[in-house]
This record gives C-alpha cells, structure tokens and sequence, in this order.
C-alpha cells in the first residue's frame, strides 16, 4: 500500500501551480476628493474559486469591483485580471477586458427596448458572432434559465426575478472565466435568490470563478467559501466558511440546468468547434 509521507504532502504543495484569476498587490484607491477607497489591498484570488466580498456600505466594496472591471484606475499598485495587468492597459483593450467577463447587476441593466432574446442576443453580436451562432446559443441559455417561452417579451413583461435570469444568461453567453455579480439578489424575492445563488453555485463547479459582492449574510451563511470583508477600505478578514443549513445543496435550481457541461474552466454551453461560423 502506498502512504503520502508528510514531507511528500509539503513538496506537492510547494509546487502546486496555481492560476490567479485576480491578484491586487499593494492596490489603493484614492478619489479626486482624496476620499481612500481602497487602503494597501494585497489579495489573490485564484482561477475557479467561488468568493464573497462583504462590508458595510461605503466599505470599498464597489470601487473594488471597479478596478477590475477597469471602470476605475488604481491609485498605485498593481491589479492581475485573467493574466492581464491592468495598471498597463490601454484604455481601447479595456472594451475586451470586460468581454471576457460575464456581469450581473443588482438592477439588472438590461436594456428596456430590446426583447428578452436581443438583450442577450447583444453581448454576443458585439463579440463579432454570427446569427447562425446566435441563434443556436441565446435558445441554449433560455432553456438553462427557464425562459425560453418569454423571448419575445421586453424587460417590463417580466418579473424581477426573471430580469435577473436574464441578466444572468447575457452574463454566461460567452463562456467567461470570471463571472462577476454585484448584489445579484438584492432586487428578488427569497425563492429566486436562492435559484440564482445556486445556478451559480454549479456553474463555478464546472470550473468558473465567481465573485459576488452582497449585504446578504443569510446568503453567504448558506453558499458560503470564501468570504472577504472589507472594512474603511482595508480588508479584514478572508476566511473559508462552510455553508450552513443548505437543504436544497446539490439540487438542480432550474429544470434545464443539467445542461451545464464540463469544460475546460468555463461553462462550456456548446462545444464551439462543432459549429461552422
Ligand atoms: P461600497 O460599495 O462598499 O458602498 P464604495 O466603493 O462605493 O463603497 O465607496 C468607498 C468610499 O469611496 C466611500 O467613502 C465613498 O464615498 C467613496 N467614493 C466612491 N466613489 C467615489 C467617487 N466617484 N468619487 C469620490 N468618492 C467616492
């Protein structure tokens, strides 16, 4: 029988690779008013992890997403997105950048003249997508989302809940790495949010990194990792809590979500290289 022996176990470690999907070193913020958003932050996050930031209100927590989404400059330090340094980019890569990001809002952002079908239709047309592509994908992913039958509706047809299903199929339409959710439950009722938590829950099982920023700690309790607190612009505690309570764990959220297929760190939604653009 073979038995790790513990400097085995050091060795494997110490030459684990690790991917960071983001990496802030030494990263502060300080507004034109000199107020200090963000305080020193150093921070790794690593390629597939599911984490929560949470604080209180003026904590930081936006301007942290902001930089990496580049909606914001750091003030000094550097900031590693999906191997890119952000400090460094030019502003006309900064439209790819967040291409290759999949974001969920709290209030949705979608767009009110559009049909449910071209809000998500959009974020791929934008990447230079064909129609014949588009048309197999957007049904795709109304079906994950359970809304197929509401593609012709506009935004004000639907419930909150379901806005944010759609918010969150535009979201995963490309296949990103990084799927980035600001309060993502902070407009739905409690059954939705909870949907919601989960799809995303297996979605970063099958390789996705996912971060959300959230007030809600019954939420966290329950589909909590990793949770970063942020606090006057400094973080001050980053720990792994295990979830609690969490009957519906490893439930299918909605009927179609058994669609979600292994990838290779994405949620591969169609394998690509079977279609002809
Ligand atoms: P949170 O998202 O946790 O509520 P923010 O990142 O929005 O926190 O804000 C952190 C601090 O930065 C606050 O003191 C806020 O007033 C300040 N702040 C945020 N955005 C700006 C801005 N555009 N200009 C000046 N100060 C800002």
């Amino acid at each position: 029988m073979i038995t790790c022996s513990p400097l085995y176990l050091i060795y494997a470690e110490l030459f684990r690779k690790v991917n960071y999907m983001i990496k802030f070193k030494n990263i502060s913020k300080i507004y034109d008013n000199g107020a200090v958003a963000l305080d020193n932050i150093n921070l790794e996050i690593e390629d597939g992890e599911f984490v929560f930031i949470v604080g209180k209100s003026g904590a930081g927590k936006s301007t942290f997403l902001k930089l990496i989404m580049r909606e914001e400059s750091a003030s000094s330090g550097e900031l590693w997105v999906n191997d890119l340094d952000l400090t460094k980019m030019p502003k006309r890569k900064i439209p790819n950048l967040r291409r290759s990001m999949g974001i969920v809002f709290q209030d949705f952002r979608l767009i009110d003249k559009m049909t449910v079908f071209d809000n998500i239709a959009f974020a791929m047309r934008v990447t230079g997508c064909s129609e014949k592509l588009v048309n197999i994908r957007v049904p795709y992913m109304l079906e994950l989302v359970d809304l197929l039958d509401k593609k012709n509706c506009l935004p004000n047809e639907l419930s909150g809940g379901e806005q944010q299903r759609v918010g969150l199929a535009r979201a995963l339409i490309n296949n990103p790495k990084l799927i980035i959710a600001d309060e993502p439950t902070g407009n739905i009722d409690k059954n939705m949010s909870e949907d919601i938590m989960m799809l995303l829950k297996e979605i970063n099982k099958h390789g996705t990194t996912v971060l959300i920023v959230t007030h809600n700690n019954e939420m966290v309790d329950r589909f909590g990792e990793r949770v970063i607190t942020i606090y006057d612009g400094k973080i001050t505690s980053d720990e792994k809590v295990t979830p609690k309570n969490n009957k519906s764990k490893g439930t299918v959220p909605f009927k179609n979500q058994q669609k979600i297929k292994k990838g290779s760190n994405k949620v591969n939604i169609i394998n690509q290289s079977d279609i002809s653009t």
